[in-house]
Order: structure tokens, then sequence, then C-alpha cells
């Protein structure tokens, strides 16, 4: 990870880079209507249609998509987790002036002296403030990993907050106890354990690039060359067992987005495969005696 003054000359094409980075076509969508869903409950959580458009785009081609295909949709973290994550690092002061401007990544090869590793850079990313790389970039509300747990306890200044991380990243059961009751972000985590001071390029490296959600298209095809699309979007919201309260990244991004917000996402066909397997359980004698079914979907790529 390099980090630099940001003199950078133009602005990156975001979309472009990103096409790149999943392997699909991106485009930024804009958010033309959005609403509570009827079948939503009046308190607790809620269900929302929200309709994104490509009109403003002016496509030469028409986007083609049916009932039932997927939109992936990449979310952003909140300004709010953003800005205080960045003051927990320390880089609140001074988040515009950094730019990441390139990630570099550890690339294993098996060569005829053994197993290689090297460190290369990571292209399909832009270079971007570091405010921005937190907003768009890293999965930021996804729990802290083992590995990186392991990683950062070196930073840890507190001797009884050392033993607890190494507890965490050694023990299995700890740690899925920890994971499954406190559901930690990465603020929460670094909130929790006060005397960490870790190089912001230290953290960045190791916590998750951002994913997208996947959404049924569930617009009716009445249009012949349709320039928008709806969603049915279920706004995921909980509570831990510690009493903190949680929002579903993607689910709580799309119920925060106002009319006007650009949204970037890629159309997916759904392709399934339905299987059965079926196991026939033979006696001795040579006789059938039972049989299982086994049935699952895949979802293909
Ligand atoms: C093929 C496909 C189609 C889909 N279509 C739709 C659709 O049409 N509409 C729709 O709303 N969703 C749909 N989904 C689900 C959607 O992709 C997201 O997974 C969902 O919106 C949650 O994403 P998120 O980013 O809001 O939550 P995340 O930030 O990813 O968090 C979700 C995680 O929160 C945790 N969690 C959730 N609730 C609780 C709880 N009560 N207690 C503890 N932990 C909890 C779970 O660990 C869960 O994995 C679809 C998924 C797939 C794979």
């Amino acid at each position: 990870m390099e980090l630099v003054s940001a003199d950078a000359s133009g602005r990156p094409h975001f979309t472009a880079y990103l096409s790149k980075y999943l392997q699909e076509n991106v485009l930024p969508l804009k958010v033309t209507f959005k609403g509570v869903h009827p079948g939503s409950r009046d308190a607790g959580p809620c269900t929302i249609v929200i309709r994104l458009s490509w009109q403003h785009l002016g496509l030469n081609s028409p986007v083609s998509f049916e009932p039932g295909d997927l939109l992936g949709v990449l979310p952003e973290n909140s300004n709010d987790m953003v800005s205080k994550l960045l003051k927990r690092l320390h880089l609140d002061s001074n988040f515009t002036s950094f730019v990441v401007q390139r990630l570099m990544i550890q690339k294993k090869t098996l060569t005829m002296e053994g197993p290689r590793e090297e460190w290369v850079p990571y292209e399909n990313l832009p270079p971007a403030t570091i405010y921005e790389w937190f907003k768009k970039f890293l999965d930021i509300t996804t729990p802290p990993t083992q590995l990186l747990l392991s990683e950062v306890s070196t930073y840890a200044t507190n001797q009884t907050e050392k033993e607890n991380l190494n507890l965490l990243s050694q023990d299995v059961g700890v740690y899925e106890q920890w994971k499954h009751s406190n559901r930690p972000t990465i603020l929460s985590f670094l909130e929790a354990f006060p005397s960490l001071s870790i190089p912001p390029e230290a953290i960045i490296s190791k916590i998750p690039l951002m994913k997208p959600r996947y959404y049924s298209v569930s617009s009716c095809l009445s249009m012949s060359l349709p320039t928008s699309v709806d969603l049915i979007v279920g706004v995921v919201k909980f509570t831990t067992e510690d009493g903190s309260s949680r929002n579903g990244l993607c689910s709580m991004y799309l119920n925060e987005a106002a009319v006007g917000t650009i949204v970037n996402a890629f159309f997916r066909r759904f392709v399934s495969v339905i299987f059965t397997v079926f196991y026939y359980k033979v006696s001795r004698e040579g006789r059938f005696s039972s049989m299982k079914i086994l049935q699952g979907l895949f979802l293909l790529e």
C-alpha cells in the first residue's frame, strides 16, 4: 500500500475501474423512485421498492433483462461510519489530502524451486482519496478475520488487550462466539481495543474489498425498451447479543439513497441448475431397502 499526497490530475473514472474490478459491465444507475413496499410492517424492519434508471446515460444499445434476473449492486459505507473510522485511525484531519495510489497484493506461484510469494500491483481499482477508499472499496462492516486479529495484535500497547487478541486469533471457538454475539465491524472492533495504534496502510491491506449484493429484478416488463429496473429490498436491521444495533450494508445503503443518487450496478442473468441425487441402500441379500433424495440449487456464475 502506498500513501501519497493528493495531486492527481483529473478524476479517475470509477465505473470503468469497477467494471474491471468486478469483471462485469457496471452502469452508474440513478435512483428515480423509492417507496415503502405495501406489504411492509409499520414498525421494525421494512421492505422498500427502489427504481434505478439508465435513461440519463443515453446508451446506444438497449439494456436487456427479464423478470427474475439479478442486479448486482456495489454498496457504499455510510459517511458516519467512515468518518468515525478515520478519526479512530487518526486520519480525520488529512483524509482528503492523501490518496491510496496503488494496492499491492501478494501473489503465490509454484516454481521448480518451490512456492514463491511476491507483492504485485493490483491495477483494477483507481487511485482514490483515503476517504473514498474506505467509503467505496473496503467492506468495513464485515467482522475482522482471525488473520487480521493476529496481524494487528502486535500494535496493541495494553498487555490485556494483546492477550485477548491473541486468544481470539488462535482459538476458533472463542472467535466464533465473539463474532456471533458482537457481530463486530472494523470500527466497533477498534473501539473495543483502544490501545491498538495501527498505521493505516497496515489495516487497509487486511480489510476485505467490497463485494456486490444481488437483488432479483421485480419490474413488470410492459415497455419494449425499458429504461429502469425495480427492486424489492428487505432492509436488514438487527440487534446483537450485547445490545448494539447493526444494519445490513447494501440494503441500508439502498434504503438511505435519496432520489438522484447514483448507484453502481450490473445485470446478471439468473441461470440456475437444480440437482437431484438419489441414494439407494441395498441390503446384504441384494434387495433394495431405502432411498434418500438430496436436492439443491446452484447459481451459475
Ligand atoms: C440470488 C439472490 C437474489 C436475491 N434477491 C434479493 C431480493 O430480491 N431482495 C432482497 O431484499 N434481498 C435479496 N437477496 C439478498 C441480498 O443479496 C443481500 O444478501 C441482503 O440484502 C443483505 O445484504 P446487506 O448488505 O444488507 O447485509 P450484510 O451487510 O451483507 O449483512 C448480512 C449479514 O447480517 C447478518 N444478519 C442479518 N440478520 C441478522 C440477525 N437478525 N442477527 C444476526 N445477524 C444477522 C448475517 O450474518 C448476514 O449474513 C438475494 C440474494 C441472492 C443470492
